[in-house]
């Protein structure tokens, strides 16, 4: 039968699990091997990568993540993508010293050549708040 030699391909590839072992108090690998009656599988060896502690059925292994290492929460995730949105926008062409915008093309003035507002390069120079850049060039109609 096809679906159930595709399924056992899937868990024999499946087989480097991190676990926090019981037995030697190591984070270790779980080994998945497994066993045969004759040419039948009959189930599954697990057991420890470094000391080879057995575990009796899949609820005994010590999985590492249900072993609290949940660093991450929601929240976490949701502020790093703030701090990572800021800093790119920092660094938007549209917002350089460099970026000339007129109706026909975006120009970066520095490197003389076309670009994108949402683009970014190693160049930035943070263009001045309006009311104090009086001194820049005019536009360039
Ligand atoms: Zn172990």
């Amino acid at each position: 039968m096809i679906p159930g030699k595709t399924r056992d391909r899937v868990e024999e590839v499946v087989m480097k699990v991190e676990i926090v072992c019981p037995s030697c108090g190591a984070e270790s690998l779980l080994l998945r091997k497994p066993e045969y009656e004759g040419l039948k599988k009959v189930g599954e060896t697990l057991a420890c990568a470094s000391c080879g502690h057995t575990f009796a059925s899949e609820e005994d292994v010590p999985y590492k993540e249900h072993a609290g290492v949940q660093v991450f929460t929601e929240e976490d995730r949701s502020q790093d993508v703030k701090v990572f949105e800021k800093d790119e926008k920092d660094r938007l062409c549209r917002y350089c010293a460099n970026y000339v915008v007129n109706p026909f093309t975006q120009w970066c003035g520095r490197h003389k050549k076309e670009v994108e507002a949402t683009d970014t390069c190693g160049a930035f120079e943070r263009r001045k708040e309006s009311g104090e850049g009086e001194e820049n060039e005019a536009s360039p109609l």
